[in-house]
């Protein structure tokens, strides 16, 4: 439960209560100062769950996440204005009543960031930074664009000069080309702010431009971490692997060359996991061994770190040999 300075840490697990799993499992994870963490998987893998628990939005059925050592809930209420959220549908997430101006400078006015006869020049000056005219801001959510709502929206979270940004799919609800311009906007924005983000996409170009290092999940697990570049690049888990393989790959069965499909099977359901790793029934390198015994983190062949890069695989050597 961890954290020393200039980090935040997450130690946690996520029970839905209603229907009694573990939508996130054993969870350790530890993000950076100034860094981007990329987090991928496919839909239900638990991402969207860990960045809510991140934020201090669920709480954790177990374990906690602090920032600087300060945690970020307290008696499952969200004790700081420290991490905030950007969200996929900008529609949603605005009062579509309250002028955006006023959307923008509500969070700053509670917390004495700004005061009510300064908030104007203060909401301007948020405008600004995220590209939106200023005059704007006696308007009124249906009056913008998608991409300028989702400005807006990432106004709202930066006008509370949080340390950490948790994105869940904030471009997936956007034209392509809209999408491309809010990824620069996040880019400078994260440079020019040094922000702490969390990034949750199921676009990996996405996750891949943006990140500086990026977490793997698959069933509510961390499956592999590292940095953006490697895991990518040499992948060491056979479902990081499969997730980034567009090109179809050729595997050898006895003397039969067989073609290894993307990724075969579906998501089991999270109600009932597989023993030992989850992913042994979709995983072409699986040995009894993967059936029985639930593979944990554990650093990369070759690397002295853990938190340098590291998978949950029996067979990772495999993949990424020492
Ligand atoms: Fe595949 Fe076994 Fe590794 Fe799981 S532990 S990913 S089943 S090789
Ligand atoms: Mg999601």
């Amino acid at each position: 439960n961890l954290t020393t300075g200039e980090k935040i840490a997450a130690k946690l697990g996520a029970r839905v209560e209603t229907r009694s799993v573990h939508a996130v499992s054993d969870v350790s994870l530890e993000v950076r100062k100034g860094e981007t963490l990329g987090l991928v998987g496919e839909s239900g893998c638990g991402k969207s769950t860990l960045g809510r628990l991140i934020a201090g939005i669920l709480p954790p059925s177990s374990g906690r996440v602090t920032i600087d050592g300060v945690p970020v809930m307290t008696h499952g209420v969200k004790a700081t204005t420290r991490v905030q959220t950007v969200f996929q549908d900008p529609f949603a997430s605005l009062d579509p009543r309250m002028k955006v101006g006023d959307t923008v400078a509500e969070g700053p006015i509670t917390h004495g960031l700004t005061t009510r006869a300064d908030a104007a020049s203060y909401v301007a000056e948020w405008f600004r930074k995220v590209g939106l005219d200023p005059v704007w801001a006696d308007r009124y959510p249906h009056q913008f664009s998608g991409g300028q709502r989702q400005r807006i929206a990432i106004a709202r979270a930066l006008a509370m000069k949080p340390d950490v940004l948790i994105c869940d799919e904030p471009v997936a609800s956007l034209d392509v080309s809209i999408q491309a311009q809010i990824i620069n906007l996040f880019l400078e924005l994260t440079r020019d702010l040094n922000l702490t983000t969390v990034f949750i996409s199921h676009d990996l170009s996405v996750v891949r431009h943006v990140s500086d290092r990026v977490a793997v999940m698959y069933l509510g697990r961390i499956v592999e971490l590292g940095p953006v570049a490697e895991v990518f690049g040499t992948p060491a888990h056979p479902y990081t692997d499969a997730l980034i393989g567009s090109v179809p790959k050729l595997v050898l069965d006895g003397d039969e060359l067989v073609r290894f499909e993307t990724i075969k099977g579906e998501v089991p359901s999270p109600l009932s996991p597989p023993a030992g790793c989850f992913f042994h029934p979709r995983c072409a390198l699986a040995t009894p061994e993967c059936s029985r015994d639930m593979p944990l983190m554990r650093p990369v062949a070759g690397r002295a770190e853990a938190d340098t890069r590291a998978v949950a695989c029996h067979h990772s050597e495999q993949l990424v040999p020492g």
